[in-house]
This record gives structure tokens, sequence and C-alpha cells, in this order.
């Protein structure tokens, strides 16, 4: 037994109630930095310490790989680092690796690759391509949209009624999509976990296995859990019921990918013995920090209310910075972290988020030119690049001789003579024999003279296929990148641009060895598959995760459950934060869509409660779009944030910010509180309520939601509190 008293005692009651609960389901609902992830952590290395659950019998699932490190880590230290291997992943990681071990039983080849989004977007586009019909107004984003949906409702292809000549098309590109995947051995995202809950339900053995083995079962981040996810945790946790769920339905930022912050409630009405835990105390921000983000997230009405607070003391009231224009704005960010590192701050304590990816580009230019040095997570990732995805695809067809895509993608890469009516005839062939291009190309090469230039590109892949034996990972891409041409063709490329592209072909050779080394592959035969996995999976951080001393630059949606000193929360501008589309009506019949609306102010409410003591929101008045300026106007989530929490900085200002002391906190709040939430009467707008109340030179301003006169600011001695 390890003792892990010591720091159990660190945790508050209600923490260590959830760590050390007895067998059965938990469910810890609670806001953001209140020590939801700490007690799943705590929970394993209790389990495994103190209950002495074998460390390979408990599961725990995480959002992305970055963060299914960091718990192996943490729990591997609150165990004196003894030598432990909980079972920790994502729901895609782990229902990849449950489908190579039992790709019999699901039906699966050994060998099949994973595709992401964009390879699944461009995989429907070349099938649309080659259906020789016309689609109308269809778009492979939309065809993809509907397969990724119906197997979300666990429905396969012709399982749906038709009743529209759309809908039709949509089916019938599902039917051809999902031939297709199978001939090639190709499985989508929906698809790892589809087959996994199949293959359980399916298969009695396996699933008794699977329950056996499993005595617990630990969820991060519930809120966005999808049907299908659900299901997949009622089936591996289905024997133990021993399921440690946690989540905070404010966090919900992945509806639009068919997540329900709904599974919370569902947990809580299905598990009726469930133990409930509900945390109140945030450990990360300050208070201001806080009470800000509290304040956002009251103006959804979607939601229950909690109380959430610190213990901590003092802290600077928010800095808001409204610049003249977008390059204004990331300036202004590189000379407040400048300023700040001075005082001893390291750089990887800062964070700068943004809505959408383009955003970074503004930041990446001017840190650039500030030399300060910077990372990019997401955005065009490393391997969305060009040249990394063209020695990925030889890798996939050096894996998977099936992978027709990644064949049509090297087979002229670097141009080697090889064109579209070539590819096109081998498309044709492969139909007509149903066996893979691979096989076609092959056949080709046989077949003599006409064909020597595919001779040499099947001679090609047979002796990188051959390197796999003897070479490491990292020499093999090597291998690829000089014996395929790539680097030859890059180097001596006429477009300097283009010849930039060489120092990315190095990095990925950097990245194989860097794989290797952490690799949880024995084999080394079996590397190449878990790095292919790898990078389909988490394209966001596979190729580097050493911590550096860097600013990170990252979306809002890949700033979940992460925290940082400083945060920089950028482009809080109408139509960016919250986002165009949630601004825009979905139903002719309303003004703006609410549901898209909340969830831009839950997003929103994610980047503010990142930051532990700085926080800093910027905005741009103008903004470069598609080459043209363009005007904003301040999002509506900065008017919600009471402005006595809000300090107005320019370029100029110094980063020393003002502090709020407690005892004025404590002023304002009750002040404050006096009125929250009250009816009140008006002479003249008759009768409403409180929705907030911010003080001015100790006066209380109250906006006020009028029964008829919409909602107005005004001084509280012009109104009378009608009841409580
Ligand atoms: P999020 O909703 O953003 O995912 P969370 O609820 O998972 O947040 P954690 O990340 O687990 O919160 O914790 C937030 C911070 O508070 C971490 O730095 C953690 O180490 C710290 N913390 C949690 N519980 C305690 C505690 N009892 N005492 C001191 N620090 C704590
Ligand atoms: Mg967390």
């Amino acid at each position: 037994m390890i003792d892990i008293s010591e720091h159990l005692a660190s945790l508050n009651s209600r923490q260590r109630e959830a760590v050390t609960a007895p067998d059965g389901p938990v469910l810890v609902t609670a806001g953001a930095g209140s020590g939801k992830t700490a007690v799943l952590v705590n929970r394993i290395a209790w389990l495994i310490g103190t209950r002495n659950v074998p460390a390979n019998r408990i599961i725990a699932v995480t959002f992305t790989n970055k963060a299914a490190r960091e718990m192996k880590r943490r729990v591997q230290t609150l165990l004196s680092d003894a030598p432990i291997e909980p079972v920790v992943g994502t729901f895609h990681g782990l229902c990849n690796q449950f489908l190579r071990i039992r790709h019999q039983e699901a039906g699966l080849d050994r060998n099949f690759s994973i595709m992401d989004q964009d390879d699944q977007k461009s995989f429907i586009a070349t099938l649309m391509k080659s259906q020789n019909r016309r689609f109308g107004e269809i778009t492979p984003q939309q065809v993809q949209a509907h397969i990724n949906r119906c197997k979300e409702s666990k429905q396969r292809a012709g399982q749906a009624e038709v009743y529209t000549e759309r809908y039709g098309i949509l089916e019938e590109m599902y039917k051809v999509y999902e031939h297709e995947c199978e001939a090639q051995g190709r499985v989508d995202f929906a698809e790892l976990i589809l087959r996994t809950v199949e293959v359980m339900e399916r298969n009695a053995k396996v699933r008794e296995h699977i329950q056996d083995r499993f005595q617990h079962l630990l969820i991060d981040e519930f809120q966005d859990t999808n049907a299908l996810q659900y299901q997949w945790m009622e089936l591996f946790g289905g024997k133990f019921k021993n399921i440690t769920a946690v989540g905070d339905e404010d966090q919900s930022i992945y509806s639009w990918r068919g997540a329900l912050a709904g599974n919370l409630k569902r947990f809580e009405d299905a598990y009726a013995d469930a133990l409930v835990i509900r945390l109140e105390q945030n450990y990360r921000s300050t208070r201001p920090i806080l009470d800000a983000a509290n304040a956002l997230i009251k103006h959804n009405s979607n939601r229950f209310e909690k109380k959430l607070w610190t213990g901590k003391k003092g802290g600077s009231r928010i800095r808001f910075m409204s610049a003249n224009d977008s390059s204004a704005e990331a300036y202004f960010v590189a000379n407040q972290i400048q300023q700040i590192e001075a005082t001893g701050r390291k750089l990887a304590e800062f964070a700068v988020l943004y809505r959408t990816n383009a955003q970074s580009r503004n930041f990446e230019e001017v840190f650039g030119a500030q030399n300060i040095p910077f990372r990019v997570y997401g955005g065009v990732r490393f391997y969305q690049r060009r040249e990394v995805k063209e020695v990925v695809s030889y890798l996939h067809l050096i894996a998977n001789p099936n992978a027709n895509d990644a064949l049509l993608r090297a087979i002229n890469t670097p141009p080697r003579g090889i064109g579209d009516v070539a590819k096109r005839h081998i498309a044709e062939r492969a139909g007509e024999q149903n066996i893979s291009y691979w096989d076609v190309t092959v056949e080709l090469a046989e077949t003599g003279s006409r064909w020597t230039k595919m001779q040499l590109f099947v001679d090609l892949i047979m002796e990188l296929r051959k390197l796999t034996e003897t070479r490491s990972l990292g020499q093999l891409i090597k291998a690829v990148i000089e014996l395929s041409g790539l680097r030859d063709y890059y180097e001596k490329h006429a477009d300097p641009t283009e010849r930039d592209r060489v120092v990315n072909l190095d990095e990925l050779i950097n990245a194989g060895f860097a794989f290797v080394a952490s690799s949880p592959a024995a084999l080394e035969t079996e590397v190449l598959g878990e790095y292919l996995d790898g990078v389909a999976l988490d394209p966001g951080d596979t190729h580097n995760d050493e911590p550096e001393e860097k600013v990170q630059l990252m979306t809002l949606h890949s700033a979940k459950g992460l925290e940082f000193p400083v945060v920089f929360l950028s482009g809080l501008d109408e139509t960016i934060l919250p986002h165009f589309f949630s601004t825009q009506s979905n139903n002719r019949f309303k003004g703006e869509n609410e549901e898209a609306m909340e969830e831009e102010r839950r997003l929103c409410y994610v980047g503010m409660t990142r930051a532990e003591a700085v926080l800093y929101i910027t905005r741009a008045n103008r903004r470069m779009v598609r080459g043209e300026w363009q005007s904003f106007r301040r999002s509506r989530f900065i008017d919600e944030i009471p402005k006595r929490l809000l300090e107005y900085v320019n370029l100029a200002s110094s980063p020393n910010t003002s502090e709020l002391d407690d005892d004025e906190h404590d002023e304002v709040d009750s002040k404050c509180a006096d009125w929250m939430g009250k009816s009140v009467r008006h002479k003249k707008f008759g009768e409403g309520f409180v929705t907030d109340v911010e003080l001015n030179n100790k006066d209380p301003y109250l906006t006020v939601k009028f029964d008829r006169f919409g909602t107005k600011l005004m001084l509280a001695e012009f109104v009378t509190i009608v009841h409580d």
C-alpha cells in the first residue's frame, strides 16, 4: 500500500469525499477551476495506492492526448513514482486501441488507417467527384455532417427512411462512403467509437472480458460527451458500475459536434444511487476574474445556478483594451508580455486565446517582429501542411497497401510523370477488378515498358517497406524524404516560399525520433502504426510535447481544462466572439440563434476562467477581412461584465494593475447583493427586475429589465423594490 493521505489532506472535504468514495457511481459537477480534474487524478492514485486496485484495471478518459499524458504523470507523482500503468486516453484513442486488438471481431482490416476530419472531408469530395452525377447544392461538408450525425445516433447507411430527394442523395453518398471505407480499410473518428460500441453490444465474450477487466472507469469533461460516448461508458463500466464522471455544464462547448451537456443530468437520473458532489471553491483564479466570469455566465438562461468562490485575497481588475485595429491589438499584447516578463514571469506562463484559428496570424506576425518566442497550438496544424501530408501519405501506404488515397497522393509527389490519366486508369481498373490501387499499380508495373515510371514507384515503396524491419521511425521518415526525392524537389524549387517547406520536413524527422523515445509500442514494427494513429487522433500536439519557454497561442476550444497565470482573451468583438453564426437567425421567426449564442458565452467563460492571476480582454475597431478593412463593434460579453471589475487601459499603459482590496470587494458585493434579482417599480416604466448592479462612486447603478419597456440602466434611487 502506498500512503497518499498526505496528499489527501490538502484537499477540501468535498473533494476528499469524492476521491475516497466507496465503490459505485460518483458524479462531480462543479464550476471551472474547482478541482474536478484534481479529484480524478487523486481518485486514481487512491484506488491504486490505498484500495490496491491493480492499475491496469482502471480506465480513465480525458479530452486530449496531452491531458492524458499529464494525468498519468500526476498519478505517478502522487504514488511516489512507483511504476504504474492505468489506461488513460481519449475516447478516440481508447477505441482505437480496442479495435486494433479486436480487429477481427470488428470486421476491420488489421492495418486500418484513421482519417481525421480534414481527411474525411477530402475523401468524401473525391468520392463525390468519381460519382459522375450532379449533386446540386449539396457540398462534401454537408455529406460529412450527415454521415457523422448518423453515426452518432448509431444509424448505418440505408437504415433511414427517405422522404426528400436531398436526404436520398445524402443517404446514397453515405452508402458509397461506407463501402469505400470498408474496401480501403479507413476509419473516421465517429466510426472508431461506433464500431467499438457495436462490437461490445454484439459480442458477449468480448463484452464480458472487458467488463471484468475494468473495475473502475473515470471520465473528465463529461459535459462534452455525445450520445455514443455515453453508451461506450455504459458498456465499459456495465458490470461494476464504478463510474466516476466529472463535468461542468457551463463549459459545454462542443454541442456543434453532437455533445450533450444533458449527459450530466442523464447520468444523475440513470444512476439513482450515485454519490453526487458539487464543488464550490475555485482554486485557480483571483476574485475579480472569478466574479467577472460568474457575472457573464449568469446571462445564460439555460443553466443551473451554482456558487463559485475563491479564498484568494486581492487580485487585479480585468484589463480591457480596445485597440484601433487588429495590429495595434497584437502590439499591445506583445508589449504587455515584454513588460510583465521583465518582472520575472516566464514566457510559458502567458497564453493568448482566440475564437478562430485565423486570428493567430495577427499575433504570429507581431510576435515574430518583436522576437517573442511563441508556439501556436492547432492552427494550420503541423500535420495539415502540404509537405508533411505528403510524407505521411507515403507512411500510410507503407503501413497499409489498401490506402488508396495515400497512393494517389504519393504516386506523383514529387512529380514523376504519372499524370491524372494514369491515376484515373488505376482507379477504373481497381473498380473493375475489385482490388486496391496498390495491386493495380503493381500489376501495371509488371506488364512492361510502358509503365516504367510505375515500376520505379513500386520499387521505391517496396524498398521503404523493407526498411521498416530494420530502421527506427525517425530513420524511416528520413529515408522517405530522401529516396522519394521530396527533399530535392523542395530544396531546388524556384519559388522561395516552397523552399521553406524543407524546414518542416526536417521537423518531421525530429518528430519521428522523439516519438520512438516516448512510444508505448513494444515492437519496432508497431511503432509506425502507433505513430500514424497519433497523427490522425491528436494533430495538435503529437509532434513536440516538450515544455518550452514560449508564449502559448491557442483557440478557446483547445484551452479547455488548462490554466495559465496570465491570459489574453483577444478579439472580443461582435461576430468574432460571439461568432458570426450565433448572431444570425437559424429560424426566420427568431432574431438570433439563442442556443448558439449561449454556447459562445460558455466559450467566453471557458476563456476567462483559464486565468490564474491576470486577465486581459482585448478587441479592435477594425480588422482586415479578406484583404479589406472592416469595422467591428465591441462584444456584448464585455458589457455583461460588471464595470467595477474592469480597468480600461491603452497602448501606453504599464501593467501595474490596480488591485481591488478585499474590503472594497465586500462592500461592493453587499451593496449589489441588496439589489440583485429584485422586482422593482419605476414611475414611468412600470415593473421589472434587476439583472445587474454596478457601483459608480458607491451609488448603485441598476440594469433593470422592464416587463414592457425593455432593459434600462438607472440609478437605484429612481425605483422602489416591489418584493423579493
Ligand atoms: P476546469 O473546469 O477548468 O477543468 P477543474 O475543476 O478541473 O477546472 P483543476 O484543474 O482540477 O480544476 O484545478 C484547478 C487548480 O486548482 C489546479 O491548479 C489545482 O492544482 C488546484 N487545486 C484543486 N484543488 C485544490 C485544493 N484543494 N487545494 C489547492 N489547490 C487545489
Ligand atoms: Mg478540469
